[in-house]
């Protein structure tokens, strides 16, 4: 992957800029930077490599050089998004997850922000948000994806299990490719991100749906419940043991399958 062969593979795209680098701290970092002094809507920051890659609550996020990708996306909120801006993990979510189904993948959505293949992590995301007094100026759409067998970290880092899109598609993947598929995916998605028919599809590719997890929160004592379905604003609705709903916002709360 090079500058002229991501700018060659994303030109249909249309996208406001584009900043690609060999190593960078994070993406997002550059993306907050840019997009504070006025990037266009759709401009994105790409790397090869990332050293100080974050997750949520500041947890890292590995992003080895030459085998994953580690990207971040400038959106400017049109109107139709504007009442529905907690949707945006989901417009993400539902965008990489659409890449993996084109190549014949199976993917599901780890609430809130992971996407998932056969159980293991393939992908996280991370929207952060650029302020104009109390108005969101812009939001930056962070999304890690392991595309190499090399990108996945060694298991005595992570929490929960960890996998590459070459492990599950038993060949290698372009990542210019998989980053087109995935950005289409994703400028198409926001077209609907107003409509009822988004959160369906989103809570459709849940994972652990009807199944009891734990959610976890910091000095909190971890909520226990089946998960339901989503609200409509991408809040996470479980059932208690009562059946009484109970929603769960995104928070820095962490899920975990129960047991
Ligand atoms: P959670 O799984 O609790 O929702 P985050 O979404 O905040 O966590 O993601 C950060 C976590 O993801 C890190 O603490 C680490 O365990 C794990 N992680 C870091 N890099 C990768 C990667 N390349 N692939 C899969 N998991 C990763």
């Amino acid at each position: 992957m090079n500058e002229t062969s991501l700018k060659k593979h994303l030109a249909k795209l249309n996208l406001g800029g584009l900043r690609y680098f060999e190593t960078i701290g994070s993406t997002n970092d550059e993306a907050l930077a840019w997009a504070a002094t006025g990037a266009n809507d759709l401009s994105l920051v790409i790397a090869d490599e990332q050293t100080q890659g974050r997750g949520r609550l500041d947890r890292k996020w590995f992003t080895p050089k030459n085998s994953a990708i580690a990207m971040s996306l400038i959106l400017r909120p049109t109107a139709p998004m504007r009442p529905h801006l907690s949707r945006t993990v989901g417009l993400a979510a539902l965008s990489i997850a659409d890449a993996c189904l084109s190549l014949g993948l199976s993917p599901q959505i780890k609430w809130p922000n992971d996407i998932l293949l056969n159980g293991k992590k393939v992908a996280g995301i991370l929207v952060e948000t650029v302020w104009s007094g109390h108005d969101v100026d812009s939001l930056v759409v962070g999304m890690g994806v392991n595309v190499e067998e090399a990108s996945v970290p060694p298991a005595d880092l992570l929490k929960f299990p960890a996998t590459s899109l070459e492990e599950m598609l038993g060949t290698l993947p372009q990542r210019e490719d998989f980053i087109f598929r995935t950005l289409e995916a994703l400028i198409r998605w926001r077209e609907k991100i107003n409509n009822q028919a988004f959160i369906q599809a989103w809570e459709e590719k849940l994972a652990f749906r009807g199944e009891i997890v734990n959610i976890n929160a910091e000095d909190e004592k971890p909520i226990h419940g089946i998960v339901d379905g989503l609200e409509s604003d991408g809040s996470l609705r479980l059932k208690d043991e009562s059946g009484k709903p109970v929603s769960i916002r995104f928070g820095d709360v962490s899920l975990r399958p129960s047991s």
